[in-house]
C-alpha cells in the first residue's frame, strides 16, 4: 500500500482546510499539494510544501540586475536568459519539500545528491513495513554487453520467472527472520537497529526531501536521463511532471537548454564549423577519439 490509512486521512484533512495566504502561489502546484503519486510497486512522491513560482525567479533576478533587466521584454525571456547563462541563484529562490517512499537501493543513489535536506524514517525507532520492490517482468533484463553500468536484453520468460521467485522468496524469508528477531514474545527481542541489517536493499524506506529548484534541476537532469537506472528515473520523471506545473516557464527553459540542449567541446565545435563550410569531416580527421566522435554524431542526430 503506498500510503497508510492514517496518512490518507491526514492528506484529506489538509486538503479540506485551505487557508488564505499573501504568499506567492503557483496554481499548477496547488492542484498537486499533498497528493501521493504512485511510483514503482509501493512507492510514491508527494509535495508537502513549496515556496515561490516563476515570478519569484524573475523577482530575484531583477534585484540583481536592477534596471538592466528592463530590456528583457518579459518573464519568459528573462528566465530563458538566466538558464542559458547559468545564472543559477534566482532559481534557488524556489524550494520544494517532497515526501518520497522508495526502495533502499534507490535511496542510496538519491542520497548522493548532497544539496538537499533529508529526514528519513528511523528503522532504529520504528518497525519497517513488509514491502519490497519486486520489478515488473518487463524490467528484468540481463547485464548489458555494451554498458557495464546498465541492463540490456530482457530475460527469457522462464529465467525471469525464476528470478522473481528468488526475489520474492528471499524478501519474505528475511522479513520473517526480522520479525522473529525483534519479537519480545517469550524472548528479549533483538534491537530494531540491529535486526534491520538482515533486510534486503529492495525494502522500502521513506523520507522528506527538501531542495531548491536549481539543485532539483541538476538532480532531474542526471536522474531522468536515459543513462540513469530505471528505478530512480521513474521518480525523477514523476517529480518532473510536478515541476512542469509548478514553474512552467522555468521548466520549459530547463527542457530546452539542459535536457534537449548539448555541450560541445572546442574540438567538436571546430568540426561542426568545418562541416558547415562544406568540408567532409571523418573521425580520423576530426581530432576526436572514437567515443567522442560517436557522441558528437549522436548530438547531430
Ligand atoms: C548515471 C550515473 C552514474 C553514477 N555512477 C556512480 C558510481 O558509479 N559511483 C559513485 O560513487 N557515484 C556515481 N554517481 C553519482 C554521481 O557521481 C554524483 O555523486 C551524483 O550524481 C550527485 O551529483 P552531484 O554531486 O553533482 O550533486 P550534489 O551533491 O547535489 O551537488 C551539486 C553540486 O554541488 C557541488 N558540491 C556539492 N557538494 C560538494 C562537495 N562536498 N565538494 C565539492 N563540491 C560539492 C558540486 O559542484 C556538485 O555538482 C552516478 C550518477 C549518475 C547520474
Amino acid at each position: 500500500m503506498p500510503l497508510t490509512p492514517e496518512q490518507e486521512a491526514e492528506i484529506a484533512r489538509q486538503r479540506a482546510t485551505p487557508r488564505q495566504t499573501l504568499r506567492a502561489v503557483s496554481e499548477g502546484m496547488e492542484t498537486h499539494l499533498y497528493t501521493a503519486y504512485p511510483v514503482l510497486d509501493h512507492g510514491f512522491v508527494r509535495v508537502i510544501d513549496y515556496m515561490g513560482d516563476d515570478a519569484a525567479i524573475v523577482q530575484a533576478a531583477r534585484v540583481s540586475y536592477g534596471a538592466g533587466t528592463r530590456h528583457v521584454s518579459n518573464d519568459e525571456g528573462l528566465i530563458r536568459y538566466l538558464m542559458r547563462h547559468w545564472h543559477s541563484t534566482p532559481f534557488e529562490m524556489c524550494e520544494i519539500k517532497l515526501h518520497v517512499k522508495l526502495p533502499v537501493f534507490v535511496a542510496r543513489q538519491w542520497i548522493r545528491h548532497r544539496t538537499a535536506n533529508v529526514n528519513e524514517y528511523s528503522a532504529r525507532y520504528s518497525i519497517l513495513d513488509r514491502e519490497f520492490y519486486i520489478p515488473a517482468p518487463e524490467q528484468l533484463a540481463a547485464q548489458s554487453t555494451v554498458n557495464n553500468q546498465g541492463r540490456g536484453e530482457l530475460l527469457e520468460p522462464a529465467e525471469a520467472a525464476r528470478v522473481l521467485e528468488i526475489l520474492k522468496g528471499d524478501a519474505a524469508r528475511c522479513y520473517d527472520h526480522y520479525e522473529a528477531m525483534i519479537s519480545d514474545d517469550g524472548q528479549q527481542g533483538l534491537a530494531r537497529e540491529l535486526a534491520r541489517m538482515n533486510l534486503p536493499a529492495n525494502i522500502y524506506t521513506q523520507w522528506y526531501w527538501k531542495t531548491d529548484l536549481h539543485n532539483l534541476f541538476h538532480f532531474l537532469r542526471l536522474r531522468s536521463d536515459a543513462h540513469a537506472q530505471y528505478e530512480i528515473r521513474v521518480y525523477a520523471e514523476e517529480i518532473g511532471r510536478l515541476v512542469a506545473d509548478w514553474v512552467p516557464l522555468a521548466w520549459q527553459a530547463f527542457l530546452d537548454y539542459r535536457v534537449g540542449g548539448a555541450t560541445l567541446s572546442a574540438k567538436a565545435l571546430d568540426c561542426l564549423r568545418r562541416m558547415l563550410n562544406g568540408e567532409e569531416v571523418t573521425q580520423e580527421t576530426s581530432g576526436l577519439s572514437k567515443r567522442e566522435w560517436r557522441e558528437f554524431v549522436e548530438v547531430l542526430g
